[in-house]
């Protein structure tokens, strides 16, 4: 059960320079900048404001609401984020789920952390309706991601505390969730490089989304790797000492354990064959050092120690992998003739490695921030195929249509706005809710009495905005379309299809 004294922890934890000095040597004074600049007084402000928006709502759980809020709040605070996106975390339910809007979170705490909200809220809409859709939620994410990057790490915090306390929810819904973590929120955290977040999120969405594997996996999987662990330690000690008497200076060797979803999916691969044996890291030893110099050291001292196995030495330090990951890798045989993988970097690969996206934020802000289309914070420059993704994708289904390739200027002039339920649907900026009815389906369009935006009615020639939901009511009875329609409609298809069915009426 987290509590506000829990969040304060987190974030002073943060502050601390011991705890800065254990993510990056030399980062404290980053850190230290940074978090200095988190008002305590203000989180708790924020605390306040959705305990009281949030007071008498339980979780399906029967815990009260602010517990999920405050530990959303935390896992953001323990990434290290700043004070507006911890804040944004405590109030990231408020506009849907209480009686308090966006223009309360504004009045109190200022457009960044609004912005933050709304984002969050948009993303909300979002649906899982198997795999048809994947592609299309994908792609909704990039365009946030790339709004403002720390939208989507709130989400994932908030997917986390959700899988959390997924027991109480009833099955379809607990699948549903569990599945869309597994093929939307996992693979999206890879993409960013964090390798702990993605892994974290598989292990919890695993035992619900394939209960029986999970159990195979616990009974017969888990006793090889418990074995495994101990012959690493061994191995561990026999590093230790050569290196120790190489005087090659070492952070840290420590042994790494598969993450039970990754494994499993490893195993199923034909040339495994479930069988855990045939698996060499299962369990690798890890070794930190100070310097690129020193990775490749250590792999020279330790293929001396042992014997490296052919064809399996992966430099990934000077071909990174498209994520960043960095890394030296070797098999060799160790003690007892035991194979044993070995994974050699820099404390920073590893940062990087375990936080990708949110490691960089720590960059980012050591360099101050930069604004992206004047509002948000950018991607990182080693991150900027997600813009490059969102363009690619989107050009990719105007192909389809068009068979033409499109300009990145027409895709600057898009919007993009939902149905009622989570669908999305990219019109050209301006378009009007008659516009989305025609691209929706010609009788919806040519029966179209009315709109209704973000739950509010509008008129027909209202203009739609980014992350808008739309709502049309149709009328059978209605002699519509009307020509005035002409005057105000932003895309052809829906301008040709009045056309024809006013020629059609006459
Ligand atoms: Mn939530």
């Amino acid at each position: 059960m987290p509590t506000l004294n829990d969040l304060l922890k987190a974030i002073k934890e943060q502050r601390h320079p011991a705890a800065a000095m254990s993510r990056l040597p030399g980062m404290a004074r980053v850190l230290g900048n940074r978090t200095k600049s988190i008002d305590l007084d203000m989180i708790q402000l924020a605390y306040e404001f959705a305990e009281e928006a949030h007071r008498g709502q339980q979780r399906k759980s029967g815990e009260p609401y602010i517990e999920h809020c405050l530990a959303t709040a935390i896992g953001v605070a323990r990434m290290g984020l700043d004070e507006p996106t911890i804040i944004a975390a405590l109030l990231h339910d408020v506009p849907e789920d209480t009686n308090y809007t966006l223009v309360d979170i504004e009045k109190n705490f200022g457009s960044e952390v609004a912005r933050l909200v709304t984002g969050i809220t948009k993303l909300g809409v979002i649906k899982y309706r198997g795999m048809s859709r994947y592609a299309e939620n994908l792609r909704k994410m990039f365009i946030s991601m790339a709004e403002d990057i720390r939208i989507i790490l709130i989400k994932f915090a908030d997917r986390i505390h959700n899988l959390q306390t997924l027991d109480a929810l009833p099955p379809e819904k607990r699948l549903r969730i569990a599945r869309e973590s597994l093929e939307i929120y996992a693979p999206i955290a890879n993409r960013l490089g964090m390798g702990n977040m993605k892994g974290v999120l598989e292990d919890l969405a695993f035992p619900h989304v394939l209960p029986e594997e999970y159990l195979w996996m616990k009974k017969d999987i888990m006793p090889v790797i418990n074995r495994r662990v101990e012959d690493v330690k061994q191995a561990i000690a026999v590093a230790r000492k050569e290196l120790q008497k190489e005087k090659v200076k070492v952070f840290e060797i420590h042994g790494r354990q598969k993450r039970l979803y990754s494994l499993y999916l490893k195993l199923l691969r034909p040339e495994y064959n479930r069988d855990p044996d045939k698996i060499y890291d299962l369990v690798a030893m890890r070794v930190l050092v100070p310097t690129v110099t020193d990775c490749y050291n250590v792999l020279g001292i330790l293929h001396n120690l042992w014997r490296p196995l052919p064809g399996r030495i992966k430099d990934y330090i000077s071909q990174p992998k498209p994520n960043g990951y960095q890394s030296l890798h070797t098999t060799v045989f160790g003690p007892n003739g035991k194979i044993l993988e070995i994974q050699i970097r820099t404390k920073q690969m590893h940062e990087q490695a375990e936080y990708g996206i949110a490691a960089h934020w720590h960059y980012k802000e050591a360099g101050g921030r930069q604004p992206l289309r004047g509002k948000g914070v950018e991607l990182p420059k080693k991150l900027q195929w997600v813009n490059d993704l969102v363009k690619w994708q989107h050009s990719i289904q105007d192909n389809q249509q068009y068979l033409h390739s499109l300009s990145i200027e027409v895709f600057r002039n898009r919007i993009f706005v939902f149905t009622p339920h989570g669908d999305v649907i990219d019109l050209p900026e301006d378009a009007t809710p008659v516009d989305f009815a025609y691209h929706v389906h010609s009788w919806i369009g040519n029966h179209c009495a009315g709109a209704r935006i973000n739950n509010h009615m509008v008129s027909l020639d209202a203009k739609l905005k980014n992350g808008d939901v739309v709502e049309i009511i149709t009328d059978k009875n209605r002699p519509n379309p009307s020509q005035d329609w002409l005057k105000f409609v932003k895309t052809s298809a829906a301008r040709n299809k009045i056309r024809s069915s006013l020629a059609a009426k006459r």
